[in-house]
């Protein structure tokens, strides 16, 4: 049977753990080349980690380093990978952090460090890939000159107290996203979000850690389940290839239900 991105060069930003990782290996099982991308020298080693995987279980991969909030650097790995691969076809826009505090004690370096990569990074880095997508045109290998996935959150809709630069950075995204979908959908070019829910990751590690903490994160998912970075990787899968060809310019929920009001499943 045909994989759903055979041939296909797919960027997948911070990459060398979490949903970056969970993406890069669901796109390689579907015959995608990824780019694991990875910020700095220390994270190294875990994205050579997934790299291994990818390859070991048949896959293509390479490790790349970029702190995807520097223009020059964002420039230099497509430069690059364009020169090694010939194209890119996939860019998954996932790099993200947070810096949270009370909004009265939040600095402007907490801010403009979540703005920085969570908003800019996503700008650059898409900016770099529709360049290229326009450049090559419609190639045969998807219908499509080229998709993008933006790694947003069910915080580009629900407001969360004490997070306000990582909220605001995903608001962000959202528009910033069906904005270029716009803009770009004439050429064939799709753009859409994935919004994850709460996944087991690093970054909300303290959430599922211990029972007790838990316990009070599922008071937020009707699913009751914490999701997991292959709920969120084959999602990803699905958007990039032939199959989401008329998806353009929206964000796909992948959260358990976390969006559905929980608070009022016992009738509020
Ligand atoms: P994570 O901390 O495991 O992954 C974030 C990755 O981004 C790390 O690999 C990190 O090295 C990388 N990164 C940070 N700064 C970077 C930079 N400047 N350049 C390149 N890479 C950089 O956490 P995760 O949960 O896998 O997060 C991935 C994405 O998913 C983020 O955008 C996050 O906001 C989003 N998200 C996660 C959840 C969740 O529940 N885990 C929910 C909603 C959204």
């Amino acid at each position: 049977m045909k994989q759903k991105l055979e041939g296909q060069i797919a960027i997948v930003t911070g990459a060398s753990s979490g949903i970056g990782a969970g993406v890069a290996k669901e796109m390689a099982k579907e015959g995608a080349t990824v780019v694991v991308n990875f910020p700095v020298a220390s994270t190294k080693n875990m994205a050579q980690v997934v790299v291994d995987e990818i390859v070991a279980n048949g896959g293509r991969a390479v490790a790349y380093e970029c702190d995807v909030s520097k223009e020059d650097q964002v420039k230099k790995m497509f430069t690059d990978i364009v020169s090694t691969f010939g194209t890119v076809d996939i860019l998954v826009n996932n790099a993200g952090l947070q810096k949270d505090a009370p909004f009265t004690e939040m600095t402007l370096d907490q801010w403009n460090f979540v703005l920085g990569v969570n908003l800019t990074g996503q700008f650059l880095c898409a900016r770099e890939a529709i360049k290229e997508f326009l450049r090559r045109g419609v190639n045969g290998k998807s219908k499509s000159a080229g998709k993008i996935i933006c790694m947003s959150s069910v915080h580009e809709v629900i407001p969360w107290a004490g997070h306000a630069n990582y909220a605001a950075s995903k608001g962000g995204v959202m528009l910033m996203m069906k904005t270029i979908a716009q803009e770009f959908a004439p050429m064939k070019i799709r753009i859409n979000s994935i919004a994850p829910g709460a996944i087991a990751t690093p970054i909300n590690h303290d959430a599922w850690d211990t029972a007790a903490h838990l316990q009070n994160l599922l008071k937020l998912i009707p699913q009751k389940r914490i999701g997991q970075v292959e709920d969120i990787g084959k999602a990803a899968v699905w958007l990039a290839s032939d199959d989401a060809d008329y998806v353009n310019g929206t964000t796909i929920f992948v959260d358990g239900g976390m969006t559905l009001y929980p608070g009022f499943e016992g009738n509020g």
